[in-house]
């Protein structure tokens, strides 16, 4: 039987089995407070930043009875200048401490085997699916488990039919993993080729799917400062790194690097730049071995699904496509349970964009332009008063053609 859980105080609404209520309230309240008491959570959203966080645990009485959910997790965040922490109390670290005794409930609910949806009852008792939770997931192909060649990668290939599917299922699973950790908005960019790759029938029919370009931002079409995290599925290495399949930023036939402030990104950094403008933090990415790598190293922290070992740019050892989406929905799961954990890359302003072409002529016409400069044979630098302005010239770059029509 599954029934609408009111939580406390907002009118937001998820739905849980009845054991699954009566579970989270047991565990929570054992993990948690004194007898009679429970704790709640709370969202923060200054402006332009956002995000859930832990002040707690801060016990108190709730009025909710055990069927309509009165259990729930302090949890929120402080910014100071941009800058998230935890807000500042007396003892340990309260951050610390909570995500100490999440891991605990969950672990608590795993041995007790209460219901098969575990992380459901995880959920209500760490109160995250309380209030809305907005997690924007970015799709590509190349870093899918099972693809390796242009053959899965486009609608002319002998087996792209398949390598959808991979690639929709993947999505499937980081939405499943989400979900169970207390997400409960999801909007999904279809990101790879023609912008039309996932089968939309074969996803929950509660998301909603950006496709086709061009489109404001690209590969983050969509994405605003109402988002709690930012999740990446099937992403590859940039232009400028030797390993991984595919290696390419924005376009493998035409640009050969891109910088942002000096430093060379895969798509991943344009794109976690893009979300960090707007204050969401990259949580989680699926992809080879060598992006996950690349992406630890310029972002830091983040979950990341390992489902294919790059041995070339074309060759890769790969997990079977349902052990691939048993590891993406895990690793979604343990991103979102930990979202409050994460730093939006924000670059500040202004941010300074370096692309160098594959060919000799598309430099030599936007070097025409007063906004560009040209600074060697085959590069350009354009500075742009935020990352908004550089997504912008970017997707100019990519897009403009005088020959175009319709
Ligand atoms: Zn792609």
């Amino acid at each position: 039987m599954r029934f609408p859980v009111a939580p406390l105080g907002q009118g937001h609404r998820t739905h849980m089995s009845l054991p699954a209520v009566h579970a989270a309230q047991d565990i929570a309240a054992g993990a948690f407070c004194h007898e009679g008491e429970s704790v709640r959570p709370v969202r923060i959203q200054p402006e332009r930043q956002n995000g859930v966080g832990f002040h707690g645990p801060k016990c108190s009485m709730v009025n909710g009875s055990p069927r309509d959910g009165g259990l729930a997790v302090r949890v929120g965040v402080d910014y100071a200048g941009g800058t998230p922490r935890a807000s500042p109390s007396a003892g340990n670290n309260p951050l610390e401490e909570a995500l100490r005794i999440r891991t605990e409930a969950l672990r608590r609910i795993r041995c007790a085997a209460v219901l098969s949806a575990a992380a459901v009852v995880f959920t209500a008792s760490a109160g995250a699916a309380q209030e809305d939770l907005k997690i924007y997931i970015s799709a590509d192909m190349e870093g899918v488990v099972g693809t390796v060649t242009g053959e899965q990668l486009g609608p002319s290939g002998f087996e792209y039919e398949r390598a959808r599917q991979w690639m929709t299922e993947e999505v499937n699973a980081a939405i499943r993993g989400a979900r169970a950790a207390g997400a409960t908005e999801i909007l999904v960019s279809d990101s790879h080729g023609n912008g039309q790759n996932l089968l939309l029938d074969e996803l929950p029919q509660d998301v909603t799917v950006i496709r086709s370009w061009p489109r404001p931002l690209s590969m983050m079409a969509g994405i605003d400062d109402t988002f709690d995290g930012a999740i990446f599925i099937g992403y590859h290495t940039g232009t400028d790194n030797r390993a991984g399949v595919r290696a390419h930023t924005m376009s493998s036939a035409r640009l050969t690097s891109v910088k942002l402030n000096g430093v060379p990104v895969p798509e991943t950094g344009l794109n976690a730049a893009i979300a960090g403008y707007f204050g969401v933090p990259v949580i989680m990415l699926s992809g080879d071995d060598a992006i996950a790598d690349e992406a630890r190293e310029l972002l830091g922290d983040l979950e990341t699904a390992v489902v294919k070992k790059a041995y070339g740019f074309h060759s890769a050892e790969t997990l079977m496509p349902k052990a691939a989406y048993r590891l993406i929905e895990e690793t979604a799961a343990r991103a979102v349970a930990r979202i409050a954990d994460f730093e939006p890359w924000d670059l500040g302003e202004p941010v300074e964009l370096e692309v160098s072409f594959k060919n000799y002529r598309p430099v030599e016409a936007l070097g025409y332009l007063e906004i560009v400069e040209r600074i060697d044979s085959h590069t350009i630098r354009y500075t742009g008063p935020d990352m908004i302005a550089v997504g912008d010239f970017l997707t100019f770059l990519l897009n403009y053609d005088s020959n175009a029509a319709p």
